[in-house]
């Protein structure tokens, strides 16, 4: 699944290519699964918009967008699409071959199309007329360490499964709860309440130090991610304890241990985390 550095390429990426350009039609497939709102809406808020930015805002990729129709006054709408396990919008050419599992197909004014293509159909699309869609929780980005530490007052859960919960940060998934934790020396079934003030000052600093690696790298191409246009990321080549069971540690030589929390593989260094 797309993490936050994932999704901040995507967008990066699109916002690039298709910023300013003109949605002149949509053409939504037949499975539901995948459309939030219904298909005639998001028709009807999409068709003649024009797209004045993309952005990441947690796991969502959000479209802003400008109706040319003066029925909805001023008002800024957006596009948001979440990708869900294996989602992927691309800006193809219209003779690109149509992949299978395209659910969605927006044709822009500069001859090209957006298509939202998505085998298992976890990824969802809506539209939205909110002021500034914000999405649940803290932006990990740009929280402060004060803010960061009160998310895990009081919580009795471990420090990997609250590093995981979106109603406390969004974007954050197993691979970079699992690296800032190992960067941060935190073993990841601490209980995240009991954390001290100075482990979680180090675990913000970490958090942050991976998601903006990762970021610059293009985020990390597990499964079958990929960016805007069609590229691999290359974080996945920097991790050094997600996936690595058995295999040394690259600062200690302990060989990566694995358990699983809340469900999720977890990965860590029995030695430099504590
Ligand atoms: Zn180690």
């Amino acid at each position: 699944m797309p993490e936050l550095p994932e999704v901040e390429t995507i967008a990066r990426g699109l916002d690039k290519r298709v910023r300013g350009d003109v949605i002149e039609s949509v053409w939504l497939g037949k499975h539901r699964e995948p459309l939030k709102s219904s298909a005639p809406e998001i028709a009807a808020v999409l068709r003649g918009a024009r797209i004045s930015q993309v952005r990441r805002v947690g796991k969502h990729i959000v479209f802003d967008l400008e109706s040319k129709s003066s029925r909805n006054g001023r008002g800024q709408r957006q596009w948001i699409v979440h990708l869900g396990m294996t989602g992927q919008m691309l800006v193809t050419s219209p003779e690109a071959e149509l992949q299978k599992h395209t659910h969605a197909i927006a044709s822009l004014s500069s001859g090209r199309e957006l298509r939202f293509v998505d085998a298992r159909r976890f990824g969802r699309l809506s539209v939205t007329n909110e002021q500034g869609f914000a999405g649940p929780g803290t932006e990990p980005l740009t929280v402060t360490a004060d803010d960061f530490a009160k998310l895990f007052h009081g919580r009795k859960t471990s420090i990997k499964a609250a590093l995981l919960n979106q109603k406390l940060l969004h974007g954050v998934g197993n691979i970079y709860a699992d690296e800032s934790l190992f960067r941060a020396g935190i073993r990841p079934r601490r209980q995240a309440g009991r954390l001290t003030r100075v482990e979680l000052d180090r675990l913000h600093a970490s958090l942050k130090e991976v998601l903006k690696e990762a970021i610059k790298l293009g985020g990390s191409s597990v499964s079958d991610y990929v960016d805007a246009e069609g590229r691999a990321g290359f974080f996945q080549l920097q991790h050094r304890v997600y996936l690595r069971t058995g295999q040394p540690c690259l600062v200690c030589k302990t060989p990566i241990k694995r358990l699983v929390l809340g469900g999720r593989g977890t990965h860590y260094c029995p030695q430099c985390q504590s």
